[in-house]
């Protein structure tokens, strides 16, 4: 039967107030035969003989076992520098998000992020009914602390510095940091500090997650560590904030392929060590040839950077896309409208996107 049938026959449900006004754009699909330069993944993924000896693990009873996360989270506190009481496992950072926003945001309360920045912050506080703050940029791609410390008020129960933000690419200094966290302790606030892209930015302020009453850093395995389908990351903070996280999280949330992919990841320091060089090459070569070129380009601190075409940059997009199966991100807000944001990797696959974008942006 079609689904015209089901929507034809009205009845009355209660439905969350907060999630029927969310609106929500999903990621497009068929991206697996393309280049992809959209969503900072590494556009080439592990290497294949390190992803075969791994998948050799899985057996029928493995498969059979509910995840147990601990053996990975021991690896993972001691990779890091901490104690397995400082972590908490999560189905991507993404969830991590969520988490922390249902056990520290209060409805009605603000959270503050700058704006534009990863969405999933703005998508649930909306969901859960949390007020979102969001702090502009300037129109050469600063932003004044002082805007940030001022949207905080006793109101706030959370705040969050992306370091560095995505898309937009700035960073925090530690003076700037500490500004923001003096803020946030004379408040009550929660101080979250997104690392999506450490290992490619290699600052960190998990010292202070691990030391400060209410300093909060989240790490990704999707991006350095190169495996975003597996959907692993963390949350990295005090005994007793990870304590409060892990009341509120799902008992299973992260499954055990994911756990045994960061386990053996954390075992071959050999693998993730050649990502990032592969990783600095590849974006030192993509900037440099770009400037060469004539292109004002920009270093987003991720594995991605903004390219300022010639050509109308949502046009530059749409082609690539439909002309090569090029994969890139346009934007439409005033900020961004300008730029493409492009994933970076190996020398070889920066080379292949210029090849096309030369091809779309030349004509
Ligand atoms: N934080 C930032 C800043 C991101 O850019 C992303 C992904 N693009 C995430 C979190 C989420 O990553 P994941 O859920 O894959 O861990």
């Amino acid at each position: 039967r079609g689904l015209g049938d089901v929507y034809k026959r009205q009845m009355k449900y209660y439905v969350n107030e907060n999630i029927k006004n969310t609106v929500r754009v999903f990621p497009r699909q068929k991206r697996y035969n393309c280049l992809r330069y959209d969503m900072n993944e590494n556009p080439e993924g592990l290497p294949k003989d390190f992803v075969d000896s791994v998948l050799k693990e899985i057996t029928p009873e493995f498969l059979a076992i509910y995840p147990e996360p601990d053996k990975f989270l021991n690896k993972y506190a001691n990779f890091i520098g901490a104690q397995y009481e400082n972590v908490v496992a999560t189905n991507g950072s993404d969830m991590a998000i969520r988490y922390i926003l249902e056990t520290f945001g209060e409805a009605g309360k603000s959270v503050v992020t700058v704006s534009p920045s990863f969405e999933m912050y703005w998508v649930n506080c909306n969901i859960l009914g949390l007020k979102h703050k969001p702090v502009a940029y300037n129109d050469d791609l600063t932003i004044n602390i002082e805007n940030i410390i001022n949207a905080i008020d006793l109101d706030t129960r959370i705040v969050v510095l992306l370091n560095p933000n995505n898309p937009v690419g700035n960073v925090y200094t530690e003076e700037e940091f500490r500004l923001v966290l003096k803020r946030t302790q004379e408040v009550g606030a929660i101080l979250v500090v997104d690392e999506a892209y450490h290992y490619f930015y290699k600052n960190t302020f998990i010292d202070y997650a691990l030391k400060e009453p209410n300093v909060i850093v989240l790490r990704t395995f999707s991006k350095m560590f190169s495996i975003a389908a597996c959907r692993l990351g963390a949350a990295i903070s005090n005994p007793q904030i990870i304590d409060y996280i892990k009341r509120g999280k799902l008992t299973f949330d992260v499954n055990s392929i994911a756990l045994l992919f960061g386990e053996r990841l954390l075992d071959h320091p050999e693998v993730y060590k050649e990502l990032i060089q592969i990783q600095d090459e590849g974006k030192a070569y993509i900037l440099a040839n770009l400037k060469e070129n004539g292109y004002e380009c920009r270093d987003c601190r991720g594995n991605f950077i903004f390219i300022k075409p010639k050509h109308d940059a949502l046009m530059v997009v749409k082609q690539l896309e439909e002309q090569y199966n090029v994969l890139a991100h346009g934007y439409s807000n005033a900020l961004l409208k300008n730029y493409i944001r492009v994933s970076t990797g190996s020398i070889k696959s920066m080379e292949k996107f210029l090849k096309y974008f030369y091809l779309v942006d030349n004509k």
